[in-house]
Formats: structure tokens, C-alpha cells, sequence
């Protein structure tokens, strides 16, 4: 896999080779908004975003994600991360569990205390480092 492909993999990219419909979520990222989809027929919402729906099919709606607590619904610790993470290990990656039941997989940058499942967790958008795209977090 070429370098290029693993940051596309990553989604921390404004490649040209990102369809519209992921870099038009990049776009809203860069303005601190989580879009979410929508199907338009069976209503099934989507996060991260899918262009079309798995269960009919049909192409989703973006829409901005207003909700911005959640709670960890799992977590798990990095020791051993790959190249491009390595500055940055041990780090901690949770899945958040939003009231409507949306779940989103993010690292946990604050982090001060051991994680664990069930405490409270809200959403940050922040540059990995300067030169680079806006991203979603947790904060705790
Ligand atoms: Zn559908």
C-alpha cells in the first residue's frame, strides 16, 4: 500500500481521489460540523456518513449532527500503532454512543485517568497538527 492510499485510508486527506460526497464531508469537518446521512427513503441515519443506504440502496442526505455529548461505549488502548500514530502512542480510541444511539470511533485526546465505558464524553474538532485538516475527537 502506498503512502498515499494509507492517508486516504484515514480519511485526514483532501486527495483528489476522495469522491464529492466524502469530500464534501471533509469540507463541513474543516468548519468544525459532523455530517451524519440520512436515507431519503427508509429514513435509516448514517455516521460517518454513507452515500447510500445499506439496507435499500438508495442515496442519503447529509445533515449536520447537532448532538455533541455522548457516552463511551467502548475503548481501546493503542500501545503499538502504526508509523504515522507512533509519536503519539499509547493512545486511547473509544466508540461514543450519542442519545439518539449514532455511535462514533475517535481517539480521546484529554485524557487524564484511565477510560471507561459508561463515563460522559463530548465532541472536539481539532488540527492533528499544524498543515493539517480539522478532525472530531472525544474530550472527557
Ligand atoms: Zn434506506
Amino acid at each position: 500500500m502506498t503512502e498515499e492510499k494509507k492517508e486516504l485510508y484515514l480519511g485526514y486527506t483532501t486527495d483528489k481521489a476522495v469522491t464529492p460526497f466524502f469530500q464534501e464531508f471533509l469540507e463541513h469537518l474543516d468548519e468544525e460540523r459532523l455530517m451524519k446521512s440520512t436515507c431519503s427513503t427508509c429514513g435509516v441515519d448514517y455516521l460517518p456518513p454513507r452515500e447510500h443506504c445499506q439496507k435499500c440502496m438508495s442515496k442519503t442526505k447529509m445533515v449536520e449532527m447537532t448532538e455533541r455529548e455522548a457516552t463511551c461505549y467502548s475503548y481501546v488502548i493503542v500501545d503499538f500503532a502504526p508509523e504515522t500514530l507512533s509519536s503519539k502512542q499509547p493512545y486511547v480510541v473509544a466508540i461514543g454512543e450519542f442519545p439518539s444511539g449514532l455511535k462514533l470511533t475517535a481517539h480521546i485526546t484529554n485524557l487524564t485517568d484511565m477510560p471507561k465505558v459508561g463515563m460522559p464524553m463530548k465532541l472536539g474538532f481539532a488540527k492533528e497538527s499544524e498543515g493539517k485538516m480539522i478532525t472530531y475527537r472525544w474530550l472527557v
